[in-house]
């Protein structure tokens, strides 16, 4: 018995032989999608909290963009906790990228940044490492504890390191009762990865983590009430987006953007980015730091805008909040978006069933 509902909105969209009938057919699924979600009930608990700032390169953030923007940009990454009640009515738990940061140094990518600050590698890292809160510490503000937790889900797995959270690497689980949800693509392409792909994701990441804590997916699905997870492929291989019903409406999350900039390029004030998209006749930018799957990033994000709607603060932007957002930073100039969704908070938490 499963206590997921599958979706079948998106099956068949991408199909057509030529991109441009995809965009459109995935376009039209969306836009059922949404309609659906939106006529239940919204979740009673969604937060946002910030926990660490870490320096990218503008030139993946804004891929193709036409600005000279500095080589790095700042990229915030946030924890979402998420409360719903599933398909038999029991309130459920779900942490939504609970990035392990300090256990992610290894990811070759850091490692390599870390290496080439030298010397100056501690007075580097003071700078544009900004520590704010770890997973832990944020749980224990709002009054969580470990086994509080039912669900931990990434949109996908770049720099993760799962093994404290739900055992395996010589690690004990620090979260006794989560089952990590993945895509399978996401799961097996992490196993096994090409040499540039292997750059982003930190080794020994996944291993070890026992099977049964691992749900693996094959389709779209709808966790409860108000949150589903929608197979949004591109950033990488098996990525997804975290689709919640909020008193803000449809909240979607996923890395394959860095900013709202990044959905509706032609508002954005970063430079070079509303020119490209003008120029290139682009609805959305790319974060492409791996682009072999460019194409399907790209119907992905309008996937993800169209499903999200227009913000309710400022319509020009759709309603997304990135797991990664970029934030402006004196030492990066002109990085800063438009338009910047920052935490969010919706509703009281609840204290869950048996704790
Ligand atoms: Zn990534």
């Amino acid at each position: 018995m499963s206590i997921l509902r599958r979706l079948h909105h998106f099956d068949g969209s991408r199909k057509a032989l030529k991109p441009l009938h995809r965009v459109e057919d995935v376009r039209a699924a969306a836009g059922d999608l949404r309609k659906e979600l939106l006529a239940g009930a919204p979740v009673p608990y969604y937060r946002s909290m910030e926990l660490v700032r870490v320096p990218y390169p503008s030139k993946f953030g804004y891929l193709n963009c036409f600005g000279t923007l500095p080589p790095l940009m700042h990229l915030c990454n946030r924890l979402f906790v998420v409360q719903f009640r599933d398909h038999e009515g029991l309130l459920k738990t779900l942490l939504v990228s609970p990035s392990d940061w300090e256990h992610q140094r290894e990811t070759p990518f850091f490692k390599r940044l870390d290496e080439s600050m030298g010397a100056f590698s501690k007075l580097g890292e003071a700078l544009v490492f900004r520590k704010l809160g770890t997973v832990l510490s944020r749980l224990a503000e709002l009054g969580l504890k470990p086994e509080d937790i039912d669900y931990l889900t990434y949109d996908h797995l770049h720099t993760q390191n799962v093994t404290r959270w739900l055992g395996g690497n010589g690690h004990a689980a620090i979260f006794p009762n989560a089952k990590l949800l993945v895509m399978r693509e996401e799961w097996e392409s992490a196993q096994a990865l090409i040499p540039w792909h292997n750059q982003w994701y930190c080794p020994g990441g996944i291993a070890g983590v026992p099977e049964d804590r691992v749900i693996l997916l094959d389709h779209d699905v709808l966790l409860g009430e108000g949150v589903a997870l929608v197979r949004s492929k591109g950033h990488t291989e098996g990525n997804h987006s975290i689709v919640v019903h909020t008193p803000e409406g449809l909240k979607v999350t996923s890395e394959n953007g860095v900013s709202l900039d990044a959905y509706a390029p032609l508002h954005s004030q970063v430079p070079g980015v509303a020119e490209y998209a003008r120029v290139a006749g682009a609805e959305v930018v790319l974060n492409g730091n791996t682009q072999e799957y460019a194409v399907d990033q790209y119907i992905s994000m309008v996937q993800e805008k169209t499903i999200a709607g227009p913000h309710p603060r400022d319509e020009r932007f759709p309603n997304l909040a990135p797991s990664s957002e970029s934030a402006g930073f004196w030492l990066f100039p002109r990085t800063a978006p438009t338009f910047t969704v920052g935490d969010l908070h919706f509703g009281e938490l609840q204290r869950p069933a048996g704790a």
